[in-house]
């Protein structure tokens, strides 16, 4: 968006016009963007201030009672460890989502090699089964790597957090897009979260997904990148069967 100085000296009734409306439009803008930032802003904090008050306690009774119990040492000490971690996934989560507003330079992505390497990751990492289904060995999208990484990322580390089975993730060509899906057999998610789930912070089960490492910042992130690259992520999902995340790009030029 760029926005020019105006100068209203020798208008026509229509130019004023114009400028009016074009005004009230910014102010709409920046209205909408002011509040977007202070609920950011007021779930950030929020977010973090659980990791740091368990820390706090820890340090307090750790002050207290930590020399002379070697137990409570060794559980304060992993608390602290672990809450630490948190903060800083959260702090990451939250700078990634503000960088994702300028994608940078665009480059040509093999969608597939990328895949390729993003799954062959989680299966060295996991032993859980991930069967890849690919309809070509290269397809190109114009976009920049580390976001497309990310994507991918967050949506097979979502499949293998949120449900115990198999997980497939498949790359297909649909009218010149580039489909991306990644299914997996868990609980699914209710028609009413299926929207929600996309928002900043908000996660179906809080408690769950914090034991997980959740973060609710993944798929905000994720739509973000999707939005950036003029795509889109969406999901579908059965109660009981499970969930497919849907990923889709325009191919560029090889
Ligand atoms: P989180 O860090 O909590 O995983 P996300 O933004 O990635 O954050 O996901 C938001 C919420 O959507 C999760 O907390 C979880 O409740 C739900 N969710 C995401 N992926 C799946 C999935 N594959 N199956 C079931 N629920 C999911």
């Amino acid at each position: 968006r760029e926005w020019k100085k105006i100068n209203v000296e020798n208008r026509s009734q229509d130019e004023l016009y114009e400028m009016e409306r074009t005004f009230n439009e910014m102010i709409d803008f920046l209205r909408d963007n002011f509040e977007k930032q202070e609920i950011f802003v007021s779930d950030a904090s929020h977010e973090l201030k659980t990791p740091i008050s368990i820390v706090k306690s820890y340090a307090q009774l750790l002050e207290r009672r930590g020399k002379e119990n070697p137990e409570l040492l060794k559980e304060s000490i992993e608390a602290i460890d672990s809450e630490a971690d948190r903060m800083k996934k959260l702090v990451e989560q939250m700078l990634a989502l503000a960088k994702n507003k300028q994608t940078g330079a665009l480059k040509q992505v093999d969608l597939v090699s990328l895949i390729e390497e993003t799954t062959a990751t989680f299966q060295g990492a996991y032993s859980r089964e991930i069967n890849l289904e690919k309809g070509m060995d290269m397809l190109v999208v114009n976009g920049n790597k580390d976001q497309l990484e990310q994507i991918i990322y967050i949506l097979i580390d979502n499949a293998l957090k949120y449900s115990k089975d198999k997980v497939k993730v498949s790359i297909s060509e649909e009218n010149s897009n580039a489909v991306f899906q990644v299914t997996d057999y868990g609980n699914g998610i209710p028609e009413e979260e299926r929207s929600r789930i996309f928002e900043r912070f908000y996660r179906i089960d809080k408690a769950r997904s914090r034991d997980t490492g959740g973060t609710g910042l993944g798929l905000a992130i994720a739509k973000t990148i999707a939005k950036e690259h003029h795509g889109d992520l969406s999901v579908t999902s059965e109660i009981g069967e499970g969930s497919t995340f849907i990923l889709r790009l325009p191919i560029g030029e090889a």
